[in-house]
């Protein structure tokens, strides 16, 4: 990457500074973010409100590196899958679910995962590298861009951090893409419709919650310390009690509950002793758990229950006074769902 600025990634305070820094006034960084959050463009040229010198001379300072949408397949329920090309060639992936009230888009945070998880096809590449903001909000705002051209105004009202990689384990720029996605000069998204969702890495889910004002999801995925460490590395250095515990004291902001993901993997953690035990680790937490049946992943050794026991599962959830939701998979013959999104290497 060359020494220019990359100003996508600057959160409106920052591009003030940066602007102040520049020895213009801080309301050019206004004006350049609404035209950079906002408007989407991709080139200084279009930025019609900025004196013609100061738009001659942007380009030699800074840069605006857009995403570009590589592939993009609809499914015939509406859900988009998108792949999206980085300026380095590597490639990651987003899903697009519309549906009556709100519209959610699923984002990568990282190029890959470090966390090795056993049953998902992101785990499966290792960490190739961390996004940057701009990478982050370059996937809401390409979408955006992508639809608005169609009929809609604001086509994404959602987004859910559970593309591939882990949010936490790149907080920093999550932190300032999250920053830039709710300012109202950039796309205005409301902070209850932002989730981001971590495999559970305990220092950074507490900075998270004090610093980063949106929804925080967990994923459990089992119910015993066996199972887990089994599914999921990360519970050799933190096992569930732990992981709970910490759950229970996060100081958490705007009331929000927990959302405990729990991927369903036939014949390990959906027995009956498996509902009795969920209900007894959330029973204290301000929290929900959401049943995610697994998607199958070529290659990794899972299935997912019948859609019977998943029933019973939830059905049984509720009856012990946990509120549990099945969540439907989107866009599986995609393979873009949950954990599916998975990106070769061959462009490098
Ligand atoms: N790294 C973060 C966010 C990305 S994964 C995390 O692990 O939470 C988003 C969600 O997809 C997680 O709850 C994860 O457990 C789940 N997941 C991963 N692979 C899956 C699969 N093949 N089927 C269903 N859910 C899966
Ligand atoms: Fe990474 Fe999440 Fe996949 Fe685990 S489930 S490997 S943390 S993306």
């Amino acid at each position: 990457m060359d020494e220019k600025n990359d100003i996508l990634s600057l959160t409106f305070d920052e591009l003030q500074d940066y602007f102040a820094d520049i020895g213009e006034k801080p309301f050019r960084g206004r004006q350049v973010f609404r035209w950079l959050h906002n408007r989407c463009v991709a080139d200084f040229d279009e930025m019609t409100d900025l004196a013609k010198d100061l738009r001659q001379r942007l380009p030699d300072l800074a840069r605006i590196t857009r995403l570009e949408i590589t592939e993009e397949q609809l499914a015939e329920d509406g859900t988009r899958k998108y792949r999206f090309g980085l300026h380095d060639g590597l490639e990651i992936e987003g899903v697009f679910m519309p549906e009556a009230k709100r519209a959610t888009l699923c984002i990568s945070t990282q190029v890959g995962c470090a966390m090795g998880c056993a049953f998902c096809a992101t785990g499966t590449m290792g960490l190739v590298r961390n996004l940057s903001a701009g990478e982050i909000v370059g996937q809401v705002e390409a979408v955006v861009s992508a639809l608005r051209d169609g009929a809609q105004d604001r086509p994404v009202s959602n987004v859910v951090f559970m593309g591939m990689g882990e949010p936490l384990a790149n907080l920093d720029a999550v932190a300032s893409a999250v920053d830039i996605l709710l300012h109202p000069m950039g796309l205005n998204l409301g902070r209850r419709h932002l989730t981001v969702s971590t495999v559970g890495l305990l220092p950074a889910m507490e900075r998270f919650v004090r610093e980063v004002p949106v929804r925080l999801a967990v994923s459990l995925n089992a119910t015993t310390d066996e199972q887990r460490s089994r599914l999921m590395p990360i519970n050799r250095k933190h096992p569930i009690a732990e992981l709970m515990k910490t759950c229970r004291n996060l100081p958490l902001q705007q009331n929000y509950r927990i959302t405990f993901e729990y991927v369903m993997f036939k014949g390990i953690n959906d027995q009956d002793e498996d509902i009795e035990r969920l209900a007894r680790l959330v029973k204290d937490v301000h929290a929900k758990v959401n049943l995610i049946p697994y998607n199958p992943c070529e290659g990794l050794p899972f299935e997912a229950p019948d859609e019977a026991r998943v029933r019973v599962f939830a059905d049984r959830l509720s009856d012990l006074h946990v509120t549990a939701m099945v969540r439907r998979s989107r866009g599986d013959k995609l393979k873009a769902a949950c954990g599916q999104l998975v990106t070769g290497l061959k462009s490098l």
